[in-house]
């Protein structure tokens, strides 16, 4: 390629709008191009200086690991075949992953994480058994996915911002900051869907004793490990790990097969009687999606990424907090962390401008800064970028 940037900017901006929809929306005022990723980094066309990737949670274990090359190819040069016919890698990635969940459980495997939450939302609708409107608890800042039931129960769109379409089915969308008392304000309400760390809400935590109460309140608990599964919070493999319970479902996406699209909805095995009776997915469980998860699982063991992500995790929190004046709190764990900065700061502004710095980062609700890295990221990038965001606070300080 090479035409200028610009150049190739401006004719991408005219032919998404003229194909697609508004609501195919991109990131950044300005956006930067993507031609190529790798590891951690990000590379434009006639661009020598590699942007890093502090955002994407989707390429887990690094953008085009070779690992996950060799096994796409291989896989699709032999066989890519649905679940209807006997086949390996679907067996054996299933015995893999069994390695990570407690006995009991079966899994079932989608395309994606809104799949994964559809299915696991049509379990608890059949459970509740009611002819009357199903009643189900979930918590304001939640996003879970794009089909009609995920939804129902997100309190916000993927942006970030309050989903004001009306609902149909009986939500109550739970306040975190509340008690978790408020529970025995609806005894009739037996189902429970929740990310343990609130992703699109900010990369912010769900206390632990809301945690247990809704176990102890509820019969189905969905725990959406969507973003949040596969060791990123560093202290556990799966985020609901840090209370101590076991909830009924566990719904998996984004990271799974790094980026090969696949989901799994795990679930009691007590459950099995309400699910569709009969369940087919297309791609679901494809043979190259097994194989590739499967190396993300050996690459997470091989490398120690879990314990990598719980160092990486601490040492950018602490090092962030010493912007003590400008930024107040950061929340999560491990390399899933919200930046939150005073008032005075436009946080706009500043991701825009780590952009220009080559810093790729995002924004969630209430103008938090999301970073969620590959898991791969080392402590050099995370130095180079606390530095420069000391630097974009200077000058952004200097401006007024
Ligand atoms: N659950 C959570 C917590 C998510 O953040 C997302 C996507 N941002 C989804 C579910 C939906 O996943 P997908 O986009 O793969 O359908």
């Amino acid at each position: 390629m090479d035409m200028e940037n610009s150049v190739i900017e401006k004719q991408i901006k005219e032919e998404r709008t003229e194909f697609f929809p508004l609501s195919l929306y991109h990131s950044f005022e300005k956006p930067f191009v993507v031609e190529r990723a790798n590891d951690y980094y990000y590379y434009s066309p006639n661009d020598e200086n590699p942007y890093i990737d502090l955002y994407n949670n989707v390429c887990h274990i690094g953008h085009s690991n070779p690992r996950i090359v060799e096994a796409v190819h291989s896989a699709y040069s032999t066989i890519n075949i649905h679940t209807r016919y006997f086949q390996e890698n679907l067996t054996k990635y299933v015995k893999h992953l069994q390695q990570y969940i407690p006995d009991g459980y079966k899994v079932l495997f989608t395309n994606s994480g809104s799949e994964a939450n559809d299915l696991a939302l049509q379990i608890a609708l059949r459970h509740s058994g009611s002819n009357q409107r199903f009643k189900i608890g979930s918590f304001q800042r939640s996003y879970h996915g794009t089909t009609w039931l995920c939804n129902q129960v997100s309190h916000l769109t993927p942006t970030g911002v309050l989903d004001t379409y009306e609902k149909d089915l009986d939500v109550h969308f739970f306040n975190p900051e509340d008690s978790p008392n408020m529970l025995y304000n609806f005894p009739e309400m037996k189902s429970f869907i929740l990310e343990t760390f609130q992703g699109v809400g900010g990369n912010q935590e769900i206390s632990t004793e809301w945690l247990q109460h809704i176990r102890s309140r509820v019969k189905i608990m969905i725990c959406d490990e969507v973003q949040t599964g596969f060791g990123r919070t560093g202290n556990h493999f799966w985020a609901f790990q840090k209370a101590n319970i076991l909830p009924d479902i566990i719904t998996c996406g984004k990271p799974i097969a790094n980026g090969y699209p696949m989901g799994a909805c795990i679930f009691k095995k007590e459950l099995e009687s309400y699910l569709p009776s009969t369940y087919f997915n297309t791609f679901g469980g494809n043979s190259v999606s097994c194989q590739v998860a499967k190396v993300v699982l050996e690459e997470l063991e091989e490398k120690k990424l879990q314990e990598h992500s719980k160092e990486m995790g601490e040492y950018l929190k602490k090092e962030l907090l010493d912007y003590e004046d400008d930024i107040v709190r950061v929340t999560g764990s491990g390399l899933f962390l919200g930046v939150h900065f005073n008032d005075k700061i436009n946080v706009k502004e500043m991701v825009e401008r780590l952009k220009d710095h080559h810093f790729i980062v995002g924004i969630g609700y209430n103008n938090i800064l999301r970073i969620k890295p590959p898991m791969t990221i080392t402590k050099e990038a995370i130095n180079k970028f606390v530095q420069t965001v000391g630097f974009i606070l200077i000058s952004m300080a200097n401006k007024k």
